[in-house]
């Protein structure tokens, strides 16, 4: 029989709560019971009690009517007591699951997203909305709440039918009548909810705009651009736009929503005053007690969570809707598991087809090579490399120079597979990079990244970033700062190594965009000095003062000693002194040489040298010049 999607997902939260504590889910299954039995119980013992009320007045507090009294009083305070202690004990036991849960699926969606070795994914919005579903950021609740929602609402829901149940000993009718009314009206309330938490999830790109913009507004990298060009009103503008456009169909239905619950609240209120008049008209005619009167009235109110739909119900449901999409993201992006072996008997005999990722330690020892490589982003109209051809002899440097936008950057991308080529292949010593296993490969490489990442941890770990989960080892930091021309700037730092590199914390300081450059560069150099092999460096110069930029050209060789390197760079006083040079045109490589041996060729890259080198060799040209 197939279970509807509702009842899984909720089925799977309590086995997540059963799974991360068996004491908070026996916990919570006691305050289920609680739930459903306290109020009832309350209300009768109550009632009891203001049965014994005429017979004690009239008898005397004790005589046995009054005794009757005092007993079934001490009974309704117990049951009023624990009745009150329901709220905090479940805060309390809320609380613990949602701390632990939290820490569960954030480790889950952690992993999900860093299994691939690509980044592709990250710029997928399908994947992005997903990802943004199952950290509950559309909806604003937390997943991780969902399963003692549940179980508290579940509570709620018994609690209303054992009350219907009560009711149904008065009048064997008046629990069904209610229960059925409220049956009929909570199909369509229940299917509104979901309808309405669709309309949310239908909403996460222009949501996540809005908030893009929301962030704009106070993250302090945007706060410079924001008060210069006076963006205030026009960022918040944005956010609202983007935020009423996400909103719109939600608050539609929001719209449908309390017509209905109008609709529904008709039927409901015709069987509470079918309810009520009974009652009144039991008790004019002298034909039912006080006792019963005085159980019986608050019951009927105490019978609502039976089928009522408040906004726990809409919050538990976007806490629901956001499990599944937590499973979507580890299925979709799980690597592909190996082909099963060819004997079910035998595991370790594998299917032909079966090839195990090939170990890429202590690759390349002769060359990566380019063959006819192709590459085209996703959803793009063009390829960005095509038919790429391209030795890289291991430990030589190539320096790749070209316009911008040539696909300098991609080709990084692809050599570190952060992405897959759309055509042609790498190999390294022969071995189709597809087939490395990629985290072993992505080890044997050393990258700053043009957009490399400024962490707001200590220089020490800025540089060393506990590669390899080793201990900073300070030989290597010394040397790696030394080559990277950092030596200085760390020992110029408060704390040297141990300084915070952000102003965000307490005793932290912040780098020049030079100064981090070269920091960058002393981290790639220490991956190296702890077995990196391939060090790429992407506009290495680009932020370095014209003496940085000197020493940086002196010390090449050093830099890239050892090394199989590529660097990419418009500054050809950076570049020149790499082994060969590659020009990448429109996706091409259109020239490759040495220096000297393309200047003399005089093709694209003596024009690009040339005009670069005539800046500062030719006449100054200056406003007042030319008047
Ligand atoms: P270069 O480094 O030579 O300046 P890039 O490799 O960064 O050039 O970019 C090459 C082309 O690919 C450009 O036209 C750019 O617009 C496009 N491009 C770069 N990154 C992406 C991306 N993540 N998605 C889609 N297109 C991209």
């Amino acid at each position: 029989m197939r279970v509807p999607a509702g009842y899984r997902t909720r089925w799977a939260s309590l086995r997540l709560l059963w799974g991360s504590s068996r004491g908070l889910a026996l916990g919570a299954m006691v305050m289920l019971v609680a739930d459903a039995a306290l109020p009832s119980l309350t209300l009768v013992s109550m009632g009891r009690a203001a049965g014994h009320i005429p017979g004690a007045v009239a008898d005397g507090v004790s005589s046995a009517a009054g005794h009757a009294l005092w007993w079934a009083l001490a009974l309704a305070a117990g049951c009023f007591t624990l009745s009150m202690l329901r709220g905090p004990v479940e805060d309390v036991l809320s609380a613990a699951a949602r701390a632990r849960l939290t820490a569960v699926l954030q480790e889950r969606l952690v992993r999900a997203v860093s299994a691939p070795p690509g980044i592709a994914h990250l710029e997928d919005p399908a994947v992005l909305d997903r990802l943004s579903f199952a950290q509950g950021e559309v909806m604003g609740q937390q997943p991780a709440d969902a399963p003692m929602t549940l179980l508290q609402t579940a509570g709620g829901r018994l609690g209303g039918l054992v009350a219907c149940g009560v009711l149904s000993g008065y009048h064997w009718w008046l629990g069904l009548t209610l229960l059925a009314a409220w049956l009929v009206v909570r199909r369509p309330l229940g299917a509104l909810v979901r309808s309405r938490v669709g309309t949310f999830r239908a909403a996460g790109e222009p949501l996540r705009r809005s908030w893009y913009f929301l962030g704009v507004a106070w993250r302090p990298q945007f706060a410079k651009e924001v008060r210069v060009f006076g963006l205030g009103e026009w960022v918040l503008d944005s956010y609202q736009r983007w935020y009423t456009e996400a909103m719109r169909p939600s608050w539609r239905t929001v719209g449908r929503l309390n017509l209905r619950v109008a609709g529904a609240g008709l039927l409901v209120l015709a069987a509470y005053g079918l309810g009520a008049g009974t009652l009144s008209w039991d008790a004019y005619h002298h034909t039912v007690g006080l006792r019963t009167l005085a159980t019986m009235l608050p019951m009927l109110l105490a019978t609502m969570p039976v089928g009522s739909v408040t906004a726990t119900d809409f919050a538990l449901e976007s806490m629901l809707s956001a499990l599944p999409d937590l499973d979507g993201l580890e299925a979709a992006l799980a690597p592909p598991a190996l082909p099963a072996p060819a004997d079910p008997a035998d595991p370790e005999a594998l299917a032909p087809a079966a090839v195990a990722p090939a170990d890429a330690a202590g690759l390349p020892r002769a060359a990566i090579r380019l063959e006819g490589v192709g590459f085209r982003y996703p959803g793009g109209q063009q390829d960005v490399l095509h038919g790429l051809d391209l030795e890289l002899p291991a430990g030589t440097s190539l320096a790749v120079v070209g316009v911008n936008g040539a696909g300098k950057t991609t080709l990084v991308t692809l050599l570190a597979r952060l992405r897959e080529p759309t055509a042609g292949r790498i190999t390294v010593d022969g071995h189709d990079l597809a087939d490395l296993d990629p985290a072993a490969w992505q080890r044997q490489l050393a990258v700053v990244f043009q957009d490399f990442t400024r962490y707001p941890l200590t220089a020490a770990e800025n540089v060393s970033l506990a590669l390899r989960h080793d201990p900073p080892d300070p030989g290597a930091l010394s040397r790696a700062a030394e080559r990277a021309g950092a030596a200085e700037l760390v020992e110029g730092l408060a704390n040297g190594w141990q300084t915070v590199l952000s102003p965000h914390y307490t005793g932290g300081t912040d780098l020049s965009g030079g100064q981090w450059q070269r920091l960058a560069l002393a981290r790639a150099l220490y991956a190296v000095e702890r077995g990196a092999r391939v060090l790429v460096l992407d506009e290495p110069t680009a932020q370095l003062d014209v003496r940085a930029e000197a020493a940086f050209y002196d010390r090449f060789l050093q830099i890239t000693e050892g090394t199989t390197s590529i660097v990419i760079s418009h500054r050809f006083s950076t570049v020149r002194k790499a082994d060969r040079i590659a020009v990448l045109d429109a996706g091409r490589i259109t020239e490759l040489g040495g220096h000297d041996e393309l200047l003399a060729t005089g093709g694209q890259y003596a024009e690009l040298f040339r005009t670069q080198a005539a800046r500062f060799t030719g006449p100054a040209s200056t406003r007042r010049g030319r008047q």
